[in-house]
């Protein structure tokens, strides 16, 4: 399905205006460095947009129970912080697919992240927030540095940060012993993943070992675990093209 671009004011919920105004700007002038790695072009603004909009019409499909469902956007969001982007993340998607679901009456949102990279941005824009908990598989120490798992907000963030190169069935049932933590004494009205696939061995930006399979694994567990609770993912990173399709895919397979 083909989304319609966001509308900016949805933006707000998450992040300053003074800085929405400036990656429009940045955009407008033919682009530029925003932070390091994070590069704008002439069309980031509005890819932007784009994704922002995919994002919540995957949140209104799926709360009105039309099914669970993925949206393949870019730029991710995960690292993107109230008034800066970083690591290729420019907006936040996940936590404006947040609010946006919270503003439709889903009141608890629980976000998995299994990006091979912490999400200090989602971490940052949710952990006082009792509505909301965020629960993340990832390298560490790695990028962006976040992600210790003293790090428990107001008890809502379940950080499991993790060295390379072990077992992927290690990573799995981490990750999963988190997730259950997570929903013990509390059960989410919308279950939103933030799903980079850079976790899979080979992938040049982590050194963890997940395979397609395991994607389809978590997908179907959380399924099961979670019955009456809508899904919806969406794409944050993934460095190797092939490997990334494939995990996408793997995780289509467990959402269908
Ligand atoms: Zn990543």
């Amino acid at each position: 399905m083909e989304a319609r671009p966001a509308n900016r004011d949805l933006l707000l919920a998450v992040h300053a205006a003074s800085y929405l105004a400036g990656l429009e700007a940045m955009s407008a002038r033919g682009g530029g460095a925003l932070f390091l790695d994070t590069i704008l072009s002439r069309d980031s603004w509005a890819a932007v947009l784009g994704a922002t909009g995919a994002v919540t019409a995957a949140v209104d499909h799926a709360i009105e129970g039309r099914g669970h469902a993925f949206a393949a956007v870019r730029p991710p969001g995960h690292h993107a912080l109230a008034a800066r982007g970083m690591g290729f993340c420019l907006v936040n998607n996940v936590v404006v697919a947040a609010r946006h679901a919270q503003r439709a009456g889903r009141a608890r949102v629980l976000i998995i992240d299994w990006d091979v990279h912490h999400g200090n941005g989602t971490q940052a824009l949710v952990e006082t927030d009792h509505t909301i908990r965020y629960v993340s598989l990832h390298q560490h120490p790695w990028y962006p540095g976040t992600g210790a798992a003293d790090e428990r907000g107001v008890g809502n963030i379940f950080n499991v940060p993790r060295s390379p190169g072990k077992p992927p069935a290690l990573y799995v049932g981490d990750l999963w012993s988190a997730i259950v933590a997570a929903t013990t004494d509390w059960t989410p009205d919308l279950l939103l993943v933030s799903a980079g696939f850079d976790a899979m061995a080979g992938d040049p930006l982590g050194g963890f070992t997940l395979e397609p399979e395991h994607y389809t694994d978590l997908t179907l567990r959380l399924r099961g675990r979670l019955p009456a609770v809508p899904i919806v993912g969406m794409l944050e990173g993934g460095y190797v093209p092939e490997r990334l399709a494939e995990g996408v895919a793997a995780h289509l397979r467990g959402l269908q």
